[in-house]
């Protein structure tokens, strides 16, 4: 199949800014459906809009332990009134006695309001002598009930269509009697890692041999992105393996993610197998860490090539690969905070890339925030990634940056803490 681009022919590197709507453009959301209990629904996408078949609360409550009372039937000329216990609510057990006037009742909290009455004054603003409660006036009608559907009412739209379902979610669920939610089938993602170099943990490493960790940090943000991982072991710098790999992936998977071998070393084979078995979108990015990185096409799968630098292939993964998951898996495309922070020592580097410098964000007593870098930032430092509670994005053209400037810094979601 021929390539979308000749990558030859791209003598440019890609902003990071074009790559992910170019990347984004050329996946759809999976659309098939499955159905499950609630209980084993946590981290999956809602495949419809959730309507509410109940009004929230269903029925006039308490917020208090106290009494429960008709507004009207206090003197307002004075500030406090006394009126006679007639029964009480609790929560479960609904008042089911007469109502006379000038009557309260004793109330818990979640215990049914009766028709009738429309105010509940809290216990410790109260005086009981039996069957006399005095009551301290409050300050307005329908104070400390919680009104029938004034959270949600039926027919109400409460969650919508690629919300990913986490513990809020699970209870608002639960909450409208929710057993069983449709939700869209996980996402199955093949990996492998490249590299003659590459040995498993467990294993002796013989001299010029590093252990594998990209299948590790990998399969790390893998399983908090709720996929259903494959894992393909190391692959050996040699095309035919390669292309087995990835026929054996494709086969197998929505997503093919690998590691190593997509820059322009004489033994980086991946994104040239890709290119005579599949199709390549787009390689290259103005992107520092994380300059090799190939997205295309093997048979019905997305292929995404991550470098094959420890810290390039995470920063990849979290910056580009992460929300084409998030849009395949068909959730919601949502925000990622960034927020201004004063740097408290020096960056030095030159314009050309935008890079994504590991550092760690505090506050002050006021909430002020600074960030400082986490030392050494080699794109093969796992540890700057492991110290480290944010990114620092310099934007491509920006030069050396002083101690005392403010820079935009992207704290880590938890897909990475
Ligand atoms: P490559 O992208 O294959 O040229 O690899 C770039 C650098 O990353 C080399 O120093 C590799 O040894 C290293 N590397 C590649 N893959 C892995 C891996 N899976 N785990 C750890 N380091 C790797
Ligand atoms: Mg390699």
């Amino acid at each position: 199949m021929p390539s979308a681009i000749d990558p030859c022919a791209l003598p440019e590197l890609i902003h990071p800014d074009d790559a992910l709507p170019m990347l984004l453009g050329q996946v759809d959301a999976i659309s098939e459906v499955t159905t499950l209990d609630l209980t084993d629904a946590l981290d999956f996408v809602l495949a419809c809009d959730i309507q509410s078949s109940l009004n929230l609360p269903p029925f006039d409550n308490s917020a208090m332990d106290g009494y429960a009372f008709r507004l009207d039937d206090l003197d307002h000329s004075q500030s406090s009134t006394s009126l006679t216990l007639v029964g009480t609510s609790l929560a479960g057990h609904p008042f089911a006695g007469k109502l006379t006037d000038g009557c309260c009742i004793r109330i818990m909290t979640g215990a049914p309001v009766p028709n009738g009455l429309d105010t509940v004054q809290m216990q410790e603003l109260t005086q009981a002598n039996d069957k006399i409660i005095t009551i301290t006036h409050p300050n307005k009608l329908g104070a400390n009930v919680r009104g029938l559907g004034e959270e949600v009412s039926i027919g109400q739209t409460v969650l919508s269509k690629g919300t990913r379902i986490r513990a809020a979610e699970l209870g608002v669920l639960a909450t409208l009697g929710v057993a069983k939610v449709n939700v869209i089938r996980k996402l199955k993602v093949a990996f492998f890692s490249t590299g003659d170099e590459l040995k498993p943990v467990g294993t002796e490493l013989q001299q010029g041999q590093i252990y594998d960790s990209n299948r590790y940090s990998i399969k790390g943000l893998l399983s908090k992105a709720h996929v259903d991982w494959i894992d393909l072991g190391i692959i050996e710098d040699c095309p035919l393996a390669i292309e087995r790999a990835f026929s054996n992936a494709a086969e197998q998977a929505d997503l093919v993610l690998t590691s190593g071998g997509v820059s322009v070393g004489d033994a980086d084979y991946v994104k040239q197998v890709l290119d005579k078995v599949g199709e390549i979108t787009f390689w290259r990015l103005a992107m520092k860490p994380g300059k090799p990185f190939a997205m295309g096409k093997l048979e019905n799968a997305i292929f995404c090539g991550l470098p094959g630098n420890p810290v390039a292939s995470m920063v990849t993964f979290y910056q580009l690969v992460m929300p084409l998951i998030e849009k395949m898996q068909g959730q919601r495309q949502t925000q990622r905070l960034k927020v201004q922070a004063k740097l408290t020592n020096d960056i030095r580097r030159k314009p050309g890339r935008v890079e994504y410098q590991r550092g760690v964000l505090t506050h002050d007593n006021q909430g002020r925030l600074s960030v400082t870098t986490t030392g050494a930032q080699g794109s093969g430092m796992l540890t700057s990634m492991s110290s480290a509670n944010c990114f620092i994005h310099i934007p491509l053209k920006q030069g050396k940056i002083t101690a005392g400037e403010s820079v935009t810094v992207e704290p880590f979601n938890q897909i990475l803490s």
